[in-house]
């Protein structure tokens, strides 16, 4: 385990969704989840980033934008797409100028399911890319190209 595994910064992109997501996550950094207890850090500049939290679908306008994000991160690095819009397009999938989900332009290693997801479900997901950042950084020292492993988190039952 190294530190990025264990107190990794995080940056959010919201590509375009329609802030049901993002209030999930931004309720991952209140008192009540407080998502700092497992050493994550948010950061807003992504090249101080080791994982980037996508919500939302990925269109013709905010592709550029994505990528760039993406690029300006140090390796290793990880990405989690939140929701339904995230995983496929979701409630968007079909308007004229969506591309899909967020894995049709950069590599995703975790999906976090729901419309939206739970805060729950999104500090989990962040945990498991977490623990992928050990593996790419093995990828990188090995020459490998980091490798997209879609893992589908499960969602709690709500209460
Ligand atoms: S997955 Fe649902 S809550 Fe999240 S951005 Fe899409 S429509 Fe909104």
């Amino acid at each position: 385990m190294n530190c990025r595994e264990k107190s990794p910064w995080i940056v959010h992109f919201n590509c375009n969704s329609c802030n049901g997501c993002d209030i999930e996550f931004l309720a991952c950094l209140t008192p009540i989840y407080d998502v700092e207890r497992f050493g994550i850090v948010h950061v807003g500049n992504p090249k101080h980033a080791d994982i980037l939290v996508v919500s939302g679908a990925v269109n013709h306008r905010n592709v550029r934008v994505l990528k760039n994000v993406y690029e300006q991160m140090p390796s290793p690095k990880a990405v989690v797409a939140l929701g339904a819009c995230g995983a496929t397009g979701g409630i968007m999938a079909d308007c004229y100028n969506v591309l899909g989900g967020v894995n049709q332009v950069i590599p995703v290693d975790v999906l976090v399911p729901g419309c939206p997801p739970r805060p729950e479900a999104i500090m989990d997901g962040i945990l498991q890319a977490a623990r992928l950042l050990n593996v790419h950084q093995k990828d990188r020292h090995a020459g490998a190209e980091v490798r997209l492993t879609l893992q589908p988190v499960s969602e709690p039952e709500k209460v």
